[in-house]
């Protein structure tokens, strides 16, 4: 049985090496992060151009997520690469000092208006709050800090308020400029940090296609306010992403949890796909092995019915790249092996709108109830077997398109491979057989198994699954079948 959950891994200077890569491929990573806060965007063009003649040298598809900073503060650079924070020492954070000259005494930041923004008796939380600063006094562009919880401190490390209330507007000039480069490599999602509201959405789908670019739009959930419009949010948006790190810090660690649980539930109503993020395997940075609470996170997070789970820094600077997506991965299939996972309750009592999300339902229905070891849904857009993969199954569904953009889109939703297929063809009959031949050619299916084909009358068209095939491997139309049965 296939991984459903998704893997979502950034790439960054530890996976640089094209053999790295290659076994991150072979791990079963799904979706690669390039995360725009670091390096330019001439080492990020080489990461995607390199990951995605590796997934066509494995034989894979692999999605590239980019991710922009947003007006996140951070802190420069330092000297040594990195500085230990003793309790109760002093630390001052410098708008003056250059970005790449920070040392033990202090280091630079990348928005000098946080002197604006603070004042004495304020938190500072660095690192996603693993460094605390209290904030003795603010005089000229200096923030004198007392270290409340110390540790080490490397460079370009996130800076959040306690509360939040730190006001700059969602896109940035540099992100602005990033869109640009993300529509140029053809970038496969475009998640947006520090959303606010459904605007910050639109804005930046706006901005991306005004590009040329063709990814769907992750909302990045970090922010308190977010909280208070999120329909509005997940209606304008592809995906979102439980940001974990900044939105803790925002409203607390310990309503996380339940923030999290709720924001999965509501995506996958809303027909939206979701990425749990931040910290999963934090601990893989450095050891070989995940901790047993990072173990059950993971795991909970694919009970909560996530889309996908992401890992930051534990790839892109990671010690051990390939080793946490084996771990994620055998975490993740073990989890999905429960029946909670398995069983879906969904949309029982709604109504559906259109007739391809009717028939992706009814797919479903019929799939969980009638033991069909595969679905194969030939797409165009992918929205077919979007509607399809919020609902909870172990059934593989197999996205058989002729668009890689399609192909590389639905390497995001959980329970969904895909598949080159060219509906070119036009003979209906031959159509099923193809699809047959080609999931039996992959070893997906054997010998008499059930099979469930989507399709539509128009092949080749957006949005017109209007057909539901149920068919049995090596034999004729399964209706012929029960009909002789009855006899
Ligand atoms: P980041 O976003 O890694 O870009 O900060 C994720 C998060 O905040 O959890
Ligand atoms: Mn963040």
């Amino acid at each position: 049985m296939p991984r459903r959950t998704k893997i979502v891994a950034t790439l960054g200077p530890a996976t640089d090496d094209p053999k790295v890569l290659d076994k991150l491929i072979h791990a079963g990573v799904d979706v690669v992060r390039l995360n725009l806060s670091h390096d330019v965007h001439e080492s990020q063009h080489q990461r995607a151009e390199r990951i995605r003649n590796r997934a066509r040298a494995c034989g894979r598809q692999i999605g590239v997520l980019a991710d922009l900073q947003g007006p996140k503060i951070r802190i420069g650079k330092f000297k040594q690469g990195a500085v230990q924070l003793e309790e109760n020492g002093e630390f001052i954070l410098d708008a003056e000092c250059a970005l790449s000259a920070g040392d033990q005494e202090r280091v630079g930041l990348t928005y000098p208006e946080l002197v604006k923004d603070v004042a004495r008796g304020d938190t500072l939380l660095l690192d996603d709050g693993a460094i605390v600063l209290w904030v003795c006094e603010v005089e000229g562009n200096e923030i004198r800090c007392k270290v409340v919880v110390g540790g080490k401190l490397s460079n370009n490390k996130g800076i959040n308020k306690q509360g939040g209330g730190l006001s700059a507007p969602a896109l940035t000039d540099k992100d602005r400029a990033d869109i640009q480069f993300a529509a140029e490599i053809d970038a496969d999602y475009l998640a947006v940090s520090f959303v606010r509201s459904a605007e910050d959405v639109i804005e930046a789908r706006r901005l991306l296609e005004e590009a040329g670019g063709h990814g769907g739009i992750v909302a990045k959930i970090e922010r308190a306010e977010a909280l208070d419009c999120i329909a509005e949010i997940i209606q304008a948006s592809d995906a979102i992403m439980v940001a974990r790190g900044d939105l803790g810090v925002e409203i607390g660690d310990a309503e996380l949890p339940a923030v999290q649980k709720e924001l999965i539930k509501k995506a996958r109503e809303m027909n939206c796909v979701v990425i749990t993020a931040t910290q999963m395997m934090q601990s893989m940075i450095e050891s070989p092995i995940p901790t047993r609470a990072e173990v059950f996170d993971v795991a909970n997070a694919v009970l909560d019915g996530t889309d996908a789970v992401m890992l930051s820094a534990e790839t892109s600077v990671g010690k051990y790249p390939h080793k946490v997506i084996e771990a994620m991965d055998r975490v993740c299939l073990e989890a999905e092996k429960q029946s909670t996972a398995r069983r879906s309750h969904h949309r029982l009592d709604t109504v559906f709108g259109r007739v391809d999300e009717a028939i992706a339902m009814a797919t479903m229905y019929t799939a969980n109830h009638l033991g069909v070891k595969a679905i194969a849904a030939l797409t165009e857009s992918g929205s077919t077997v979007k509607w399809m993969s919020r609902i909870s199954s172990d059934i593989p569904i197999y996205a058989l398109t002729r668009h890689v953009r399609t192909r590389r889109k639905v390497t995001l939703f959980r329970g969904v491979y895909p598949v080159s297929f060219d509906v070119a063809i036009t003979d209906v009959d031959q159509v099923n057989e193809e699809v047959i031949d080609e999931l039996l050619r992959r070893g997906e299916v054997r010998e008499s198994d059930l099979v469930i084909i989507t399709k539509g009358d128009r092949s080749g068209v957006e949005g017109q699954t209007n057909i539901m095939k149920v068919m049995r491997v090596g034999e004729h139309v399964l209706a012929d079948k029960l009909n002789e049965g009855d006899t």
